[in-house]
């Protein structure tokens, strides 16, 4: 009953040239694809151009990170309305790079959950423990934390309709992501979670798995119950490989 959303992270690759050829060979490899929703989120500087390069197919448009502030003076940054006003859909926040990089707390996280559901955009929320933390049995006290945040502050209602990204660290861009028995341990436990509060949204929410995904091993992913589609990264950068994995979901 769940519609699988396979969605490309381009994360800070990409030019005016590439995003042209990327997008052009995606739309000849998807043409056909039918019962999976399917986005791109190149970096924001991309993000008019991708639009109308994907103008009249079924490939959705995402952004890679939003700002809590509307507009003003907060230099160097891009608001929500922004976003929905260039044409994104999906906008992912709480990336494990973010929170590494930029400092970016479960608290802010969460702020930039409520500014996305304000503006009508779909929030994409990465969790996800880091090595250490999986090597310490922390995984799902790291993922019921991430949760919480946004459950806390907006209410398990406001996660109907919003994708949730279990992204691993310590499987992100290192070639070896979670094998599909452990994925699904971990999107099983973020969905009883979430029931505890709703069962409906609970039951209804898609839960992507992000870490390594690649043509080779989409369909044993995809094949486990609670796992709903994946975030990819250096694997959506090749058409031919990301479109395999779309046509795996
Ligand atoms: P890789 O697919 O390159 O491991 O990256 C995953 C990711 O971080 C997607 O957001």
């Amino acid at each position: 009953m769940r519609h699988p959303l396979v969605m490309g992270n381009w994360k800070l690759n990409g030019s005016k040239h590439m995003v042209n050829e990327l997008i052009a060979g995606l739309r000849h490899e998807l043409s056909d694809v039918d019962g999976c929703d399917v986005a791109i989120a190149p970096p924001f500087i991309y993000l008019d151009q991708a639009k109308q390069a994907i103008s009249d197919s079924h490939i959705a448009l995402g952004a890679q990170n939003v700002d809590i502030n509307l507009s003003g003076a907060f230099t160097g940054e891009t608001s929500a309305n922004m976003l929905k006003d260039i044409g994104a859909k999906y906008v992912i926040i709480g990336h494990s790079e973010r929170r590494t990089y930029h400092k970016e707390s479960d608290e802010l996280i969460a702020e930039k959950f409520a500014v996305l559901k304000e503006a009508g955009l779909i929030p994409v929320l990465c969790i996800g423990e880091t090595e250490a933390e999986n090597a310490a049995g922390q995984t799902q006290a790291v993922c019921a934390r991430q949760l919480d945040a946004v459950l806390k502050t907006m209410g398990a209602p406001a996660l109907k309709g919003s994708v949730i990204a279990y992204e691993p660290v310590w499987a992100i861009g290192t070639g070896k992501s979670a094998t599909p028995a452990q994925a699904q341990a971990v999107h099983k436990f973020i969905r009883d979670h979430i029931a505890k509060h709703d069962a409906d949204v609970a039951a209804k929410i898609i839960i992507q798995y992000g870490g390594s995904v690649n043509d080779s091993n989409a369909a044993e992913l995809f094949s486990q119950p609670d796992i709903d589609g994946a975030l990819v990264g250096g694997a959506s950068l090749k058409a031919d490989a990301f479109a395999i994995i779309v046509k795996a979901a």
